[in-house]
């Protein structure tokens, strides 16, 4: 039976770095959550292709007509969006007062307390989205990766765009010649404490780009990345959130596609009385 078509009204809150991919063209994960929390994914969406009207932002709401995937994907929160139909609605939420008060109230209003709780639920739902704290992050690991794209991805999608006159989008998206891990224990004492998790936020192979065309080497513009994911988004001041979601070809490994990064909330405390 084919699924029913549904409105969604999502706060975008994760864009992953464009992959090209045979069935998909070029595949962004976009995912977010309804006005109650819940996660959305949304695919495929060629994001380079949509009209400036609809380049949505994060932390931008959206209105869009989709289904349920079938077949291939089964996974919990994944829909098919019908693009023309897709509308944004008002400015992105500001993060401004520091707190992120406003982004947190639906980012975060269904947070998993741990990897270990969004595996299990996984396991018993299909699961394949989420948002959890790490207790403690020890690191974010550089280690270099193919320069290019696999050669049969690129052919697929030259003589699609070429077949579509799409000339936008001709040139495929660049590919990163690292990955980024951060390595991190979760606040479960089930936790070993030794997860690895490939981060695939936009931000990184943007950021690695801008600081390349400003002449930064390759190393130098890792490095950059490094500074910005590691000392900035999960410094001491902020209360760290990763956005984790399963990849379609494994449904049981996790990598972090997205950081919510609000600074720490500081305690009002009593000031100490004379008596105590
Ligand atoms: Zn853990």
């Amino acid at each position: 039976m084919a699924s029913e078509k549904q409105k969604l009204k999502v706060l975008i809150t994760v864009k992953t770095y464009p992959i090209p991919s045979k069935k998909y063209d070029e595949l962004v994960c976009t995912a977010g959550v309804t006005e109650s929390g819940d996660f959305v994914r949304l695919y495929p969406i060629n994001f380079r292709d949509l009209p400036f009207t609809q380049q949505y932002k994060k932390y931008q709401w959206i209105e869009v007509n989709a289904v349920k995937h079938e077949g291939r994907d089964v996974r919990k929160e994944s829909f098919r969006p019908f693009c023309d139909t897709l509308k944004l609605i008002g400015e992105p939420i500001p993060s401004n007062p520091g707190n992120w008060s406003e982004r947190a109230k639906y980012a975060i209003a269904k947070k998993a307390r741990s990897m270990e709780d969004l595996s299990d639920q996984q396991r018993a739902d299909r699961t394949s989205l989420g948002i959890f704290r790490p207790k403690k992050i020890h690191d974010l690991v550089i280690s270099a990766d193919d320069p290019e794209w696999p050669p049969k991805f690129l052919q697929a999608l030259q003589q699609q765009r070429l077949f579509e006159r799409r000339q936008k989008t001709l040139v495929p998206p660049r590919k990163v010649p690292f990955k980024f891990h951060y390595c991190f224990e979760c606040d479960d004492p089930r936790c070993k404490a030794n997860h690895r998790m490939m981060i695939e936020d936009w931000e990184v192979g943007a950021l690695f780009w801008r600081m390349v065309d400003k002449g930064a080497s390759h190393k130098e513009a890792s490095e950059e990345v490094r500074e910005k994911f590691l000392n900035e988004l999960c410094g001491s001041d902020r209360d760290t959130h990763f956005y984790a979601g399963t990849i379609l070809a494994h449904p049981t490994s996790w990598v972090v596609i997205g950081v919510f990064w609000p600074k720490v909330q500081v305690q009002k405390t009593e000031p100490p009385t004379l008596f105590n």
